[in-house]
């Protein structure tokens, strides 16, 4: 039977549970445990997939076509393990499940309520389908003493008695604050905080600890008396360099022999993290550097790009270069006296990241024609390719009105909407003025590439699998003419409804993509096209 381990965090938010979770799931995978991590979600929107990126980041989607919480995305960089549908659920989902079965009237006459409906869906969700794992992580995301996260923690404190002793801890991520004009470590928001997670029944197992400076031995037996923990289970966790040496950090304070050793199982061998400590040697002592512009919408909140961001750092460790990101807001190429050649010119390569909506669609026009003009890499990821597409038919065929159908009605449809398509499922179809949420072509789709392709020889393969998320595709009805002013369709849908990449054979790097291959890549397996991309900005670095 898998054990379980429940992550919850207190005092503050953006604690890094996320990271703690990832890490800790690699640690336990090193010592040769099998393990999957999972997020619930305490907010009422049933996934984030109709959340503003600015609010909530970057909307994680998985094989099976789920539309996640970015902290999906840490766990699957951290452990490699892909996540699924059932990784992620949030209250809203809940609620839409106890509902829909009270219309059907399943629950025959009964009153339903948080305990016990809304908390055995919780259960539910916690315990399916772990029969072939060692532990399964489960993150509850919110801060404690927040009332949406209440359920979660009672359905926790209800889960860790049926589980038995033995088979479940929990770990409290808190936050140890710096107060300068005393010049201290403050312990008290944590003791706060354990009391009441213990005042909903929940005493934690470990702690673990943030904070700016190093955690004197008496704060942490200080923490460790008050809190009701072992001494060794008290983890401090300072920030880290690179969030990849995260792991390395957490094993060095102790974090996966405390919480094996409150499992009662024996730590053992030390675990094998050569491969943490490969990639931190690579982003810590590079050979060179590049700067990548990344022209997009989003780009006041990183974390609206998160997976781009860290594809982008693994492009870099394969090739032992620092990536400098700029994030260039694509609505400054759209004012009339926009030198955008002086703002480029010093890039070694252009991205294009994937976006809704025609706002900076112009701007972002204007830098694939600068990178296509001027022979720099350019990679446009799915809004980026369509965009790509767009340009090469306004300034090379000819077709001076083409746009999408995103923006509106236009007479030149070089972008549409797909209203059916193929899916392992069978076919999909889709009514133009339906529902924003789960909408889209969503999850893994395979695609076939030209075999003399660039992106052939990139991938090594022809037949490759990625991830979609996307209501539009590229016309196939304008491919003869975008072919014969050089944009080659090289990559297509296994039925070649649906085109996939695009690319430039006459320029040394400059590739279209539907799907977002930075939702695969990985630091100890970083994405084939983002390592490419970086070595293709490397040799253009030498160029400028
Ligand atoms: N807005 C475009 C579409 O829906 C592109 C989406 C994206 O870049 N992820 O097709």
């Amino acid at each position: 039977m898998a054990r379980f381990i429940f992550i919850t965090g207190g005092v503050v938010s953006s604690l890094g549970k996320g990271l703690m979770a990832a890490s800790l799931g690699a640690l336990l995978q090193a010592r040769g445990y099998r393990v999957r991590i999972r997020k619930f979600d305490p907010y009422l929107n049933v996934d984030p997939g109709t959340m503003s990126p600015y609010q909530h980041g970057e909307v994680y989607v998985t094989d099976d076509g789920a539309e996640t919480d970015l902290d999906l995305g840490h766990y699957e960089r951290f452990t490699g393990v892909p996540s699924r549908q059932t990784d992620n659920v949030t209250s809203g989902r809940i609620y839409q499940q106890i509902i829909t079965r009270e219309r059907r009237g399943d629950y025959l006459g009964a009153t339903v309520q948080v305990i016990p409906h809304v908390t055995d869906a919780i259960k539910a969700f916690a315990l399916a389908d772990t029969d072939d794992l060692d532990f399964v992580l489960c993150e509850i995301g919110g801060t404690v003493g927040d009332i949406e996260s209440l359920p979660f923690i009672e359905a926790i404190r209800q889960l860790k008695n049926e589980l038995g002793r033995g088979n479940s801890i929990s770990i409290h991520v808190t936050l140890v604050p710096f107060i300068a004009a005393a010049g201290e470590l403050k312990t008290k928001p944590t003791q706060h905080s354990v009391r009441e997670l213990a005042s909903l029944g929940v005493q934690p197992d470990v702690l673990v600890c943030r904070c700016e400076r190093p955690l004197p031995a008496s704060e942490r037996a200080k923490i460790a008396l008050f809190c009701n923990v072992p001494t060794e289970a008290v983890i401090p966790a300072l920030d880290a360099k690179s969030i990849y040496a995260v792991p390395l950090q957490y094993h060095a304070e102790g974090l996966d022999e405390s919480v094996l050793k409150a499992f009662g199982l024996e730590p053992g061998e030390a675990p094998d993290l050569s491969r943490w400590e490969d990639i931190v040697d690579r982003l810590v002592n590079p050979e060179g550097e590049v700067t990548i512009g990344v022209v997009g919408k989003y780009v006041g909140l990183p974390d609206a790009y998160k997976s781009l961001n860290e594809a982008l750092v693994h492009g870099g460790i394969a090739n032992r270069v620092k990536v400098n990101i700029q994030w260039i807001d694509a609505e400054l190429f759209e004012a009339a006296d926009s030198d955008i050649a002086a703002r480029l010119e010093p890039l070694h390569a252009i991205l294009v990241p994937g976006a809704f909506g025609e706002r900076g669609a112009e701007g972002k026009i204007a830098s694939i024609r600068f990178a296509r003009e001027h022979r720099v890499p350019y990679f446009g990821i799915c809004f980026g390719m369509q965009m790509a597409c767009v340009e090469a038919a306004r300034n090379l065929a000819g077709i001076s009105h083409a746009s999408s159908t995103e923006f509106g009605p236009t007479d030149e449809p070089v972008v549409g909407m797909i209203t059916e398509w193929m899916s392992s499922e069978g076919l999909q179809q889709r009514a133009e003025g339906g529902d924003l949420g789960g909408t889209m072509r969503l999850g893994a789709y395979e695609a076939k590439l030209a075999g003399n392709s660039h992106v052939a020889a990139i991938y090594g393969e022809i037949s490759i699998s990625e991830r979609h998320r996307h209501r539009y595709e590229v016309n196939t009805g304008y491919r003869d003419r975008l072919e014969s002013c050089g944009l080659v369709f090289t990559g297509m849908s296994p039925d070649g409804r649906l085109p996939e990449i695009v690319e430039r054979p006459d320029h040394p790097w400059f590739v279209g993509v539907q799907f977002h291959p930075e939702l695969k890549s990985k630091p100890f397996a970083p994405h084939p096209l983002f390592a490419s991309f970086i070595a293709a900005a490397l040799k253009q670095s030498r160029l400028v």
